[in-house]
């Protein structure tokens, strides 16, 4: 049958969107628990945006006809050492993200998969964008080192980047 190595990815990209998610859930909590609301707030909503991606995936394959084999999702990290490794963590955990699409764009080009081609042409971008950003952030925390009231600034920052984002 043609594409099985494209369908078997997809149902893992799956696995990974909401791993993704669940662990920006644990991280949004830990943010919490550090006084960082704006930050908390920031991630709690790319939690949401993970969740919505999983969701892409999931509903392609139902418009293809293929069955959906969800996954168990790994328990996430729970401590983290201050705002600035929550978000290094947050890169790396993109970086395997975006690896992972671009092996599944290879597959869906090798078996001629022209529908999941198109579909994960959002997904190349969409990785752009929060490697884009998670690396911004990343940068403005380096700038800010242990000012206090820098990072106070930058969580507010952060709140209201929430509330404007899609
Ligand atoms: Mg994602």
């Amino acid at each position: 049958m043609p594409g099985k190595n494209t369908l078997k990815g997809i149902n893992d990209q799956i696995a990974m969107e909401f791993s993704a998610a669940y662990t920006y859930l644990a991280m949004s909590g830990y943010l919490e628990t550090q006084n960082l609301p704006g930050f908390a707030a920031w991630m709690r909503h790319q939690y949401e945006e993970e969740l919505t991606h999983a969701l892409r995936l999931f509903d392609f394959l139902g418009e293809v006809g293929e069955a959906v084999q969800l996954q168990a999702v790994p328990k996430p990290p729970v401590t983290f050492k201050g705002a600035l490794d929550v978000m290094k963590k947050a890169l790396a955990h993109e970086r395997k993200v975006t690896a992972s699409i671009h092996k599944l764009y290879e597959s869906a080009m090798k078996e001629k998969h022209y529908p999941a081609q198109l579909m994960l042409q959002w997904f190349v971008d969409e990785q752009v964008e929060e490697e884009k950003t998670v690396t911004e952030i990343i940068a403005k925390l380096e700038m800010i080192g242990d000012h206090g009231p820098a990072l106070l600034m930058l969580d507010r920052e952060l709140a209201s980047l929430n509330i404007s984002a899609e």
